[in-house]
């Protein structure tokens, strides 16, 4: 898989998507990602890409032609268009069954908005997809690029060592993860539970499950409705 991101600060997602499993990955060959400076797409000599907004109001606005030019440029060097997805509060929630199906695409391109956003007439014209992190706001795009394409990148074949690392995760069948353990079996008073000590597989299994359901119902019951509604069409 390959994701371009589009940002003014390519050197902070760089940094990020350098690290640990990701950064490994990325070494491997298994996901290619390259961070753009918008800026280098700006037609006059301040190297602006924003400006005041048509109505008045307070803040500025992403000007549409340095992200259309960047976006472009990324694709003329490319067999296929990426799939252009613009990080925005406005977006529909990010979910694991989206980064799914995210996961099965070969080219990403993500935008990173500032500012008060992105003039709409680039997202109507140029953008496939509009995804939030959630129900709040953040000053900036890059912590949500950032957050999809290390979550969509775990999920590329061989970027984790097996892929029961995630089918076993929280949120892959709507379920929360089972409680898990380590060494020591005792700590400071508190002992593993007895079924994880016993070598039982097929034991195991069945603890997991009842815990995952236990946990569900516990923190986040609106996970089991959902599924409920989901199973009855
Ligand atoms: N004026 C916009 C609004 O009210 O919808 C908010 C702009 S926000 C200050 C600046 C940028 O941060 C956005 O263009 C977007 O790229 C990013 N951003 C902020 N919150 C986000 C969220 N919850 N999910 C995804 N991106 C977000």
């Amino acid at each position: 898989m390959r994701i371009d991101i589009i940002t003014l600060f390519p050197e902070m997602c760089e940094s990020v998507m350098s690290e640990s499993i990701i950064g490994r990955a990325r070494k491997k060959g298994l996901i290619e990602i390259e961070c753009h400076q918008l800026r280098d797409y700006a037609f006059d000599k301040h190297k602006r890409v924003d400006d005041t907004t048509y109505g008045g109001g307070m803040g500025m606005l992403m000007m549409a032609e340095p992200i259309a030019l960047c976006f472009e440029d990324i694709c003329s060097k490319l067999e296929d268009r990426p799939h252009f997805i613009y990080m925005s509060p406005k977006g529909k929630t990010l979910t694991q069954q989206r980064l799914r199906e995210l996961s099965q695409m070969k080219q990403l391109c993500i935008l990173c908005g500032h500012y008060e956003g992105v003039d709409q007439r680039l997202i109507d014209s140029f953008i496939d997809e509009e995804i939030s992190i959630g129900d709040y706001v953040l000053t900036g795009g890059e912590l949500p690029a950032l957050v999809l394409a290390d979550s969509v990148s775990r999920l590329v074949p061989g970027v984790l060592s097996d892929e029961v690392c995630f089918s076993e995760e929280s949120h892959y069948d709507g379920l929360l993860e089972y409680p898990q353990y380590t060494k020591p079996s005792v700590w400071r008073g508190m002992e593993v539970p007895e079924v994880l000590l016993s070598g039982h597989h097929a034991n195991i299994e069945k603890w997991r499950k009842e815990q995952a359901l236990d946990e569900t119902r516990k923190k986040r019951p609106d996970l089991l409705e959902k599924t409920k509604t989901d199973e009855n069409g």
